[in-house]
């Protein structure tokens, strides 16, 4: 979501007459988009604060900087006081669609009054976006939001604080981003919200989730259809069902457990219980043989015991997910869990945990991986190998990462790849028939 902001800000600068720029050096403004979900994240802002204070003192070039994301939308004019003489512009997460007239302002200010601060938090409640401004930056997916903010207020995150309430975007605009990124030659398209699953079109509420995705499947030049995420208490028989009949829609589930101690899961007020949640995986499964499951797992959640821990371990082991994002646990600003729970769970313990879950998950993803070696899988190209510039790599309908040699020209193409090597997160071959390229296979 974050990137796809990113996008967003991107697209509407250059309508205003920007150019991107390589570096901070060669900026006129410099946007510095942020996430909030972890504190680690939150404090990469003031680093990267610091590194602008420091050019400017340094070579004298002192672009106007913005602060956008979930850290401006919480923090707000504490940045200022936080990093005094950097941050020009503190603009929340409703707010980036006015960035160009908010860069006018400081820049405005600077010239004349010296003074440059400007703030806009608004929450807004509008979640209409123009169509043809967002810059991709992926030749190949393209992001399209279909719900703002969440309602759920689960005990640990932040997310209902800082992208406000739950908004659903009409179906209107949400065709024709999709029509215009695929008209684009975009093959891959990503859903985006909180919970996809809770959709209902504001503008025809006989559509739902699934009454969207069968839209979306008959868009021309679209081939592969993602989204995230889903939420476990959300799922329907017709949601399944329809995963399975409809042949553009990938074969991977983002399924975000969080834990796998019913207490725990209780005290995050995340409304399912690991009995309900892995009776939930076998009826994907039944529906689904073929779906690939990944996963959030929050470690040393505020009472989080060995037992709890251990009943993690284990649902990790019982459903087998192809990837997971694991975290530690920790306190985020106005959350439930801040304001009322002890953050108990020393961090020894935590990294202890999480260092044996991921050696758990490690193996679980080694063995899935294995499980291919031999096989033919389809493979949607969509860049260049980030290990060497000669390879390329591209995902499979589960999302499993696949290397393979190839020209660059191939990016955007389906190829068959038969695998000849795994590791924990991706996979190895050659494209089949000596490299021929199986235009268009789904
Ligand atoms: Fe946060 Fe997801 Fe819970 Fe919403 S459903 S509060 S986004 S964890």
């Amino acid at each position: 979501m974050n990137v796809h902001d990113s996008e967003r800000m991107a697209g509407l600068l250059e309508q205003a007459g920007f150019e991107a720029a390589e570096t901070a050096a060669d900026a006129d403004v410099v946007v510095i988009n942020t996430c909030s979900v972890r504190e680690r994240a939150e404090e990469k802002l003031y680093t990267r604060l610091g590194e602008l204070r420091v050019m400017a003192a340094e070579s004298g070039h002192d672009p106007i900087v913005a602060v956008a994301g979930c850290v401006a939308q919480q923090e707000g004019p504490a940045i200022f006081k936080r990093s005094p003489g950097v941050a020009d512009i503190v603009v929340g997460t409703q707010a980036i669609r006015r960035l160009p007239m908010l860069v006018e302002q400081a820049s405005g200010g600077r010239s004349t009054s010296g003074s440059s601060s400007v703030i806009d938090l608004d929450p807004h409640d509008d979640v209409t976006f123009p169509l043809g401004v967002t810059r991709r930056g992926d030749p190949v997916k393209a992001y399209v939001t279909i719900i703002e903010g969440c309602n759920e207020f689960c005990s640990f995150c932040v997310v209902p604080y800082t992208r406000g309430h739950e908004r659903m975007r009409p179906k209107a605009d949400i065709l024709g981003e999709v029509r215009e990124a695929a008209a684009q030659g975009r093959r891959e398209v990503h859903l985006l919200g909180q919970i996809v699953n809770h959709y209902v079109a504001p503008d025809d509420g006989l559509c739902d989730f699934t009454g969207l995705l069968e839209e979306i499947h008959e868009v021309p030049g679209v081939e592969r259809i993602r989204f995230a995420s889903p939420h476990p208490r959300h799922f329907s028989v017709r949601f399944l069902e329809t995963m399975r009949d409809l042949p553009k829609i990938c074969r991977h589930l983002h399924l975000p457990v969080q834990s796998g101690s019913t207490r725990v899961l209780a005290a995050m007020r995340r409304r399912y219980t690991r009995e309900s949640y892995l009776s939930l995986v076998d009826r994907i499964r039944a529906l689904l043989p073929d779906v690939a499951l990944s996963t959030d797992m929050i470690i040393g959640f505020p009472g989080e015991t060995d037992a709890d821990f251990h009943d993690t371990l284990s649902l990790t082991s019982l459903v087998r997910y192809h990837s997971m994002f694991s975290f530690k646990y920790s306190p985020r600003p106005n959350t439930l869990a801040e304001q009322r729970m002890a953050d108990d769970v020393r961090d020894a313990v935590k990294t202890e945990r999480i260092v044996a879950l991921q050696a758990v998950q490690r193996s679980v993803q080694t063995e899935l991986n294995d499980d291919l070696v031999g096989r033919n899988v389809v493979v949607l190209i969509d860049a260049a190998s980030r290990r060497r510039e000669t390879e390329l790599s591209g995902r499979t309908s589960q999302n499993v990462v696949v290397n393979l040699p190839g020209p660059a020209a191939w990016i955007g193409r389906t190829v068959t790849v038969r695998v000849e090597r795994a590791g924990p997160h991706s996979v190895w071959g050659t494209a089949g028939d000596g490299g021929r390229v199986s235009a268009d296979e789904g």
